[in-house]
């Protein structure tokens, strides 16, 4: 074969790769049109039929050389590609993902900044029991400069014959103590229908692990103009955890704050696993801010100060921990919460850390 023939064939094969590449294009805009018309009638984008009877059809034309399951490999390609075209952009990527919005998203609770740098710590009691429990907490609370208060009225109980919480008659003792001593408050709802109800009273809403994949409620929270402080599930994968978010900020609502509250290993030395490296990983994935819940994580007290330590040097944006007048008469999780005393040496020495950590964030 001379120089000639093989400059020919050369200019051949150049020749058919373009057309090649202009059919696949012309392809894909086909592709893009059917996309949207299923898109308006939410049709489901994968059509295993369909897919059978094009496979099927270019088969029966297939003259060679190409072996059959070579020309079904090379065409199952261009479906794969085809399928992702059609893909909308939330799934490629998630509206609570850096990818989406590279900056920080930064909530304003009163006067809690949370989400740009600073440590906010949310104190209160595991359940409102009543005003004189409620306030006697708030009053410690704001003597540390803490602007979050934490309280719950609605309980969901392993048991149902433990105590379920005050229900409303909670939420107006911590709309009073909010009032009073100027503390923005903290509460958890667990029936998607009170969620607007809980607007009037409460300056965040939790939603609970045992709800982190309820998602009417998920749904409802993300219906209200109300920041949402959402716990990660007991036995919840990371991946999860994001996408119970992505409920939240798809319905429209962006206030969402990530609590990483342990979830549930073959450990029994705690009550939970604290996974502290959750929280670079849902701040590198996710733009919202992530806190550390270190009573649920570890249900111990001597563990309190040390994951607290834990969460502030790896970078959290806040600290929960539960706070009672009197733990050992507390109506739920009495053997994890601080009496007063120890709550104000706790603030002593993480605050100590802190402002080594964070020297422009001081506490008042
Ligand atoms: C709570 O914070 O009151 C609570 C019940 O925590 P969790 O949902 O993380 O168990
Ligand atoms: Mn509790």
């Amino acid at each position: 074969m001379g120089k000639f023939d093989m400059d020919q064939l050369r200019k051949q094969m150049d020749d058919v790769n373009l057309k090649l590449l202009e059919l696949i294009n012309e392809r894909a805009t086909v592709v893009q049109k059917i996309g949207e018309i299923k898109s308006k009638q939410s049709m489901n984008r994968f059509d295993p039929v369909r897919e059978r009877d094009m496979i099927d059809k270019i088969i029966s034309n297939n003259h060679g050389p190409f072996e059959n399951s070579t020309i079904e490999h090379i065409f199952k390609e261009i479906f794969k590609a085809s399928l992702e075209l059609q893909e909308d952009d939330h799934r490629k990527a998630l509206l609570v993902s850096r990818k989406k919005q590279p900056q920080n998203t930064v909530i304003s609770i009163k006067d809690a900044v949370i989400g740009n740098g600073n440590l906010e710590y949310v104190m209160g009691p595991c359940s409102v029991e009543s005003y004189e429990q409620v306030a006697q907490v708030a009053e410690a609370v704001k003597s540390r400069g803490i602007k979050l208060l934490r309280g719950g009225a609605f309980k969901p109980r392993t048991s149902p014959y433990d105590f379920q919480g005050l229900g409303l008659e909670g939420l107006e003792i911590l709309k009073r103590v909010s009032d009073e001593y100027d503390l923005a408050v903290i509460s958890e709802i667990v029936n998607p229908a009170h969620i607007e109800m809980a607007v009037d009273y409460v300056d965040v809403i939790q939603i609970g692990a045992r709800n982190m994949q309820n998602f009417e409620l998920l749904k409802a929270a993300g219906e209200v103009d109300k920041p949402i402080l959402l716990k990660r599930g007991l036995s919840a994968t990371i991946s999860e955890f994001i996408n119970a978010a992505e409920y939240i900020i798809s319905r429209g609502n962006g206030n969402i704050i990530l609590c990483e509250r342990g979830i549930r290993t073959y450990e029994k030395a705690t009550r939970n696993t604290l996974d502290i490296s959750a929280v670079p990983i849902l701040k590198q994935e996710t733009h919202l801010p992530v806190m550390v819940d270190v009573t649920h994580s570890t249900g111990r007290r001597d563990l309190l100060l040390p994951t607290a330590k834990a969460a502030l040097a790896i970078g959290a944006d806040g600290i929960m921990a539960e706070v009672h007048p009197d733990p050992a008469v507390a109506l739920s999780d009495s053997a994890q919460q601080m009496d007063i005393p120890m709550f104000h040496s706790f603030m002593d020495e993480i605050t100590q850390l802190q402002n080594r950590i964070l020297p422009a964030a001081k506490l008042s």
